[in-house]
C-alpha cells in the first residue's frame, strides 16, 4: 500500500461526503495504492452511519470508531497504527483543509521524511488568527524551533517515523518537533485553507492557549532531556 490518508472525525456530519468524493478525485488521479482511515472520535451526531456507508460503498475506506470522544492526538494515534501505507497523510474532516495540496505534499516526501502543510492564507475568525500565530511564536521561542504553522492537520509522513512515537494528549501540535528529535528531516509548504462551512470548531481560545501552553512545557522538557548520545567504540 503506498498511502493511507488519515482523519479524525468528532460531529461532521455534514462535510463527510463531499469530504469523501473530493479526496477520491484528488487519490484516484495519483496512480498509487491508497487507503482512507476515518477515526470516529465518538461522534454524537450522524457521522458514523455516514462513513459505515462510504465503507460499505468503497473497500479502500475504513473507520475506526472510539467508544467516546478521547481528542485529536487519541484519533491520530489509532489511525498511525492501524495505517498500511508507506506515506500516512492527515488532514481535518471539515473541509478546512484542500484534497489539492495532497500531491505537492507527495513530492517533498522522499527528500523529507515530514512535510507539513502551512496555511499560509488562513480562513478562520480573526480571534483564531491571532492567537494562533501568538501560540505559534511563543512556542517556537520556548522550544527553539521553526515551524510556522504547527495546528495545521494536512501534513505527510513516511510511515516509518511513526511508529517511533509514543503520543500524549495534546501532543499532536508538536509532531514535527517530536519528529525532528528523533533525527527525521522535516519541511513546510504552503497550503490552501477553506472557512468552516458546516459544523463547529472544536475549540475555543482559552481550552487551546491554556492546554497548549502545558504541552508546550512539557515538549520543552523532553527537548532537554532528550538523549543524543554516538557511540564512538565498542570493545568485546
Ligand atoms: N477532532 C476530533 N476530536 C476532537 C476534536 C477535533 O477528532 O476532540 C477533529 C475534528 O472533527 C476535525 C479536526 O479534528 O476534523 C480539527 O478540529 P477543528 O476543525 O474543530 O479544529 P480547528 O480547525 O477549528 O482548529
Ligand atoms: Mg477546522
Amino acid at each position: 500500500m503506498d498511502i493511507s490518508i488519515v482523519i479524525p472525525v468528532y460531529n461532521e456530519e455534514d462535510s463527510l461526503r463531499p469530504l469523501i468524493s473530493e479526496l477520491r478525485g484528488v487519490l484516484s488521479g495519483l496512480g498509487r495504492s491508497y487507503e482512507i482511515i476515518f477515526v470516529d472520535d465518538g461522534s454524537r451526531d450522524r457521522s458514523f452511519e455516514i462513513l459505515k456507508e462510504a465503507v460499505s460503498l468503497d473497500p479502500k475506506t475504513r473507520v475506526i470508531r472510539f467508544k467516546e470522544n478521547k481528542g485529536q492526538t487519541a484519533a491520530f494515534d489509532a489511525g498511525f497504527k492501524a495505517a498500511l501505507g508507506d506515506i500516512v497523510i492527515t488532514m481535518d474532516a471539515d473541509l478546512q483543509n484542500d484534497p489539492q495540496d495532497i500531491p505537492h505534499l507527495l513530492k517533498k516526501i522522499g527528500e523529507f521524511d515530514v512535510v507539513c502543510g502551512w496555511r499560509y492564507k488562513r480562513r478562520d475568525p480573526w480571534i483564531k488568527i491571532v492567537s494562533s500565530k501568538i501560540a505559534n511564536r511563543v512556542r517556537n521561542k520556548l522550544s527553539q524551533e521553526d515551524v510556522v504553522d504547527t495546528g495545521c492537520s494536512l501534513k505527510a509522513y513516511r510511515r516509518e517515523c511513526l511508529t517511533r512515537l509514543k503520543l500524549f494528549n495534546g501532543m499532536h501540535r508538536f509532531l514535527p518537533t517530536l519528529l525532528k528529535m528523533e533525527g527525521f528531516k522535516v519541511t513546510q509548504v504552503k497550503v490552501n485553507h477553506q472557512p468552516r462551512r458546516f459544523g463547529k470548531t472544536k475549540y475555543n481560545t482559552r481550552n487551546r492557549i491554556v492546554r497548549g501552553f502545558i504541552d508546550l512545557l512539557a515538549v520543552r522538557w523532553m527537548k532537554r532531556r532528550h538523549l543524543d548520545y554516538e557511540i564512538e567504540e565498542v570493545i568485546r
